[in-house]
């Protein structure tokens, strides 16, 4: 990749993983290649945990240690909330917006690699590739809030895709292997789930299908450890221990830990006080197993669905790739080999894959930005259908009119006429949705756009065309047209649950104490 080598000496690529549980940075070395940068501290995962310490926030290892003691002060696993109003713990008397919380863990991320590659803005961020457009657009906004330009968003598969097609050759413009690659990426991270089919043809990484679940990760599987701790507890003293959230906190440190056993042993002891009374409780891998399998099932339907989805079948696909740390556990190896009849693939660092790919396209948009050629194209598809709310003429009930179904190539548009009701009419409301029931109350509410201004004296029943643009990275513009009139109309998309740019601007300078830029 020598293009980007001559960028990476002026600005430096940087991709991001921001996990639920961990967080990891990648850049390109000189020679293009992506490597993991260690925090302050000296790792290479930073944990995605903030502890709220009086006037201090402190992120990373010891707001993760201080769960065990200060589990109040302590916000664990934002990302899973990301898209909501408010974060459900209230901080000192404060409730943040989980988005607020993820910028201050980007901007530690932000310090620490300023410290090791020189000041730095331009970043790339992955988000999973089931988030909808809201939690898209509320990861954008973490990343400005911690004092980053986001260049782009980066789906979690996509980017671990691109490393594993480094690492296979594909990147290298002479050496690239002909034969094309259909991979499955299976992404089971700490607090989220992902799978996505991709072909990787030449340059070009092209996803077919993609689904997932944004509530299913390691951190369930802690709390099923937890539970049978807490469970055998109970029948030794009579009492439980969940009820202290204190010991919870504690509880599920030593269980994520346990867990890590059980993935090289056959069994691990945990130890819990509680009440005076304490136990040391000892779980074997078999019952760690059968008490997640409906976890683990729930992974494989999801698996199996998206391969449908992308009209293939197991015989059609290359490899089964692992992403994320929770793929180390024997289960889920074992299930994906009984399911697809290959031995999965790990070439790729399950900690590091996604980083690395995020670090891979901040290179390709750095240089494409000065001009040279791009070594490398990416296809995504949208994970969730999107649609505008109407009437059912019939039952006039609310119904969701799908535009773009999931699964649909991007970038792609969608054009849809309304007509206005009334003469001289001024302005139209419609609502935006995003998600495949037939009721708008079942799917996720995207916002509001407002088309003000429309030419005057139009007749009634005119036509007002709204185009809906879904871009490479999953986020979305709307762009309002009136047939027969050159008049530029106006519109304002509201957004649901997004914070207004006075507030991002005022976060920006508290977090990060770098200046607001023009960012919308
Ligand atoms: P990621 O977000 O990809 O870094 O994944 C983090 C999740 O992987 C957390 O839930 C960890 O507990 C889990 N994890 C990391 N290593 C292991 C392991 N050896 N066995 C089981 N789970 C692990």
């Amino acid at each position: 990749m020598a293009t980007t080598k001559k960028n990476s000496e002026t600005i430096p690529a940087v991709g991001i993983d921001l996990g639920t549980t961990y967080s990891v940075v990648s850049r390109l070395d000189h020679t293009g290649k992506p490597v993991t940068l260690v925090n302050a501290e000296g790792d290479l995962l930073t944990p995605s945990v903030v502890l709220f310490d009086g006037d201090d926030v402190i992120v990373g290892r010891e707001a993760w240690k201080a769960v065990a003691g200060e589990a109040d002060h302590v916000a664990l696993c934002s990302k899973r909330e990301i898209g909501h109003p408010v974060y459900h713990k209230n901080f000192q008397g404060k409730q943040y917006p989980p988005e607020v919380i993820e910028g201050w863990i980007l901007n530690k991320l932000r310090r620490d690699t300023a410290a090791r590659v020189g000041p730095l803005s331009k970043v790339v961020i992955t988000v999973p590739a089931y988030f909808d457009e809201v939690r898209r657009k509320a990861t954008q906004d973490a990343g400005y809030m911690a004092g980053f330009e986001v260049m782009d968003i980066l789906n979690e598969p996509t980017a671990a895709a691109i490393a594993f097609g480094y690492h296979e050759g594909y990147m290298n413009a002479d050496g690239r292997p002909a034969k094309p690659q259909r991979i499955l990426v299976y992404d089971l991270g700490g607090g989220t789930f992902d799978v996505t089919v991709m072909e990787i043809r030449g340059d070009r990484y092209i996803a077919l299908a993609t689904d997932g679940d944004v509530q299913l990760g390691g951190y369930d599987w802690d709390l099923r450890l937890v539970d049978l701790v807490a469970e055998a507890f109970i029948r030794e003293h009579y009492a439980d221990p969940r009820e202290d959230p204190l010991i919870v906190g504690k509880l599920w440190r030593q269980c994520e830990d346990a867990k890590r056993t059980l993935s090289t042993r056959g069994k691990a002891s945990v130890a819990c006080d509680y009440r005076g009374f304490s136990s040391l409780v000892t779980v074997t891998q078999e019952q760690f197993e059968e008490a997640t399998q409906d976890l683990l099932d729930r992974t494989r339907f999801t698996t199996t669905q998206t391969l449908h989805a992308a009209r293939l079948d197991w015989k059609r696909i290359d490899r089964v790739l692992l992403v994320g740390g929770s793929t180390r556990m024997p289960m889920v190896r074992n299930m994906l080999r009984e399911l697809s009849g290959k031995e999965p693939d790990s070439t790729v660092a399950a900690d590091e894959a996604v980083a690395h790919g995020a670090a891979l396209h901040a290179g390709l948009l750095l240089a494409k930005s000065q001009g040279e050629p791009a070594t490398f194209a990416i296809r995504n598809v949208n994970s969730h259908s999107l649609g505008v709310v109407g009437t059912d003429p019939q039952t006039r009930r609310k119904r969701n009119g799908i535009l773009i179904p999931r699964n649909t190539p991007l970038p792609v548009s969608a054009k849809r006429s309304f007509r206005t009701q009334k003469a001289n009419q001024r302005s139209i409301l419609v609502q935006v949705v995003e998600g495949e029931n037939p009721s708008p109350d079942d799917c996720t509410m995207i916002g509001r756009c407002s088309v003000r201004r429309l030419p005057p004296n139009l007749p009634s029943r005119s036509r007002v065309d709204v185009v809906f643009q879904y871009q490479t990275n999953g986020r979305l513009k709307v762009r309002v047209t009136v047939p027969d009139s050159d008049v530029k109309v106006e519109t304002e998309f509201q957004r649901e649950n997004s914070l207004p740019k006075e507030h991002l601007d005022g976060w920006r300078r508290h977090i990060s104490g770098v200046e607001p830029t023009d960012y919308r």
